[in-house]
């Protein structure tokens, strides 16, 4: 079988996606022997400008979110030149930490000031995931991506085996329409996620005993119970609107869900779910009482949306589609040419 021609691009992030899909080499060396990686600046020291002389690219893997102008021709060139583009980690597929920035209000100081002589990237005015700026055939969330899932993306995508128990495994938590193509080697319908569907509570192990919630707890400064659930100990624990597929990663070690795996296939806004889940517990009907637990839970924006403000985030402004984000990109490149 001829070796597959892949790309990895991280925009802006941390790179601990790029390292998830290394972790997979030093496991197994398949995706070495069966893929042939023609660009990844991170590994190989490809520049951008090399894409041109780069042959058809079968599948890409982008990681991190769109904030700069860089990050934005990269997208668009990888999608021009892809057969498969693959959307990987929390920031390509939902704005991820850096599309906090969206939440900034125009009256909020600039969170920071930058050496006017240091050579900056140019910025964008917002933040988008990389589906925000061109089609997407696949979704890998997670920050970063569990190495089971990358492993399944892999074998399936690159490798197109379905041999290994890993690969089993894997499917075993993925949406049976998804593991069925898996299993059977062909490729997943386009626009799949590559995660569960319902939410991290759904697999979760931890005992729900209908608690009301009293006060808000922070992890530095409480031990939780090890088997009861993290909510309703007072811990902000997200799992109830939060993508299952990660098998409780953070819940089993006692740390609350964050929503890294973006929301649930069946909530509309993860933040309002929250927040009703939260406000439906309180144990009071005085006002005075309920504005008093209101007012612990501080940046809640920032708490439910941390991974996911620019796509999933139904309180910001609809972003543009890839149709208008495309003619307003042109009439830039228009302008800046003329
Ligand atoms: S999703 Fe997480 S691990 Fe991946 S680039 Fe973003 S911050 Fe880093
Ligand atoms: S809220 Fe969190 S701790 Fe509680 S059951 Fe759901 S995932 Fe588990
Ligand atoms: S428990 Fe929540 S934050 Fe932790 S890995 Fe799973 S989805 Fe992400």
């Amino acid at each position: 079988m001829e070796a597959k021609h892949v790309a990895v691009y991280a925009a802006t992030g941390c790179r601990g996606c790029e390292n998830t899909i290394l972790d997979i080499g030093f496991q197994v060396n398949s995706p070495g022997r069966l893929a042939r990686f023609v660009f990844w600046p991170y590994l190989l020291g490809s520049r951008l400008e090399d894409l041109e002389k780069t042959a058809e690219i079968d599948v890409t893997f982008f990681t991190g979110a769109i904030r700069t102008e860089e990050d934005e021709i990269a997208a668009r060139r990888l999608r021009e030149k892809s057969k498969i583009v693959v959307s990987f980690g929390a920031c390509a597929a939902f704005g991820g930490m850096p599309g906090l920035l969206n939440l900034q209000q125009e009256s909020d100081p600039p969170a920071v000031s930058f050496d006017e002589a240091a050579p900056l990237p140019g910025l964008r005015d917002r933040v988008d995931s990389l589906h925000q700026i061109v089609d997407v055939d696949y979704f890998v969330p997670g920050c970063s991506p569990p190495v089971n899932y990358t492993w399944t993306i892999l074998q399936s995508l690159v490798c197109q085996s379905s041999s290994s128990a890993r690969m089993s495994f894997a499917a075993s938590r993925l949406p049976q329409r998804i593991a069925r193509s898996v299993l059977s080697g062909v490729l997943p319908p386009a626009g799949s996620v590559f995660a569960g569907e319902r939410g991290v509570c759904a697999s979760c192990g931890r005992l729900k005993e209908e608690k009301s919630f009293t006060s808000l707890k922070r992890i530095d400064r409480f031990e939780p119970d090890p088997l009861r659930c993290l909510l309703e100990q007072g811990l902000l624990c997200q799992g109830i609107a939060t993508r299952e597929g990660c098998g409780g990663l953070c819940t089993g070690a006692g740390v609350a869900c964050r929503g890294c795996f973006g929301k649930a296939e069946a909530i509309y806004d993860a933040g309002a779910k929250m927040v009703s889940a939260i406000a439906s517990t309180f144990d009071t009907t005085d006002a005075g009482e309920m504005e008093k637990i209101a007012e612990m839970f501080v940046d809640l924006a920032g708490a439910f949306y941390r991974y996911t403000a620019p796509a999933e985030c139904a309180l910001l402004h609809p972003p543009a589609s890839k149709q208008e984000a495309g003619r307003e990109s042109e009439a830039a490149e228009g302008a800046a040419g003329a």
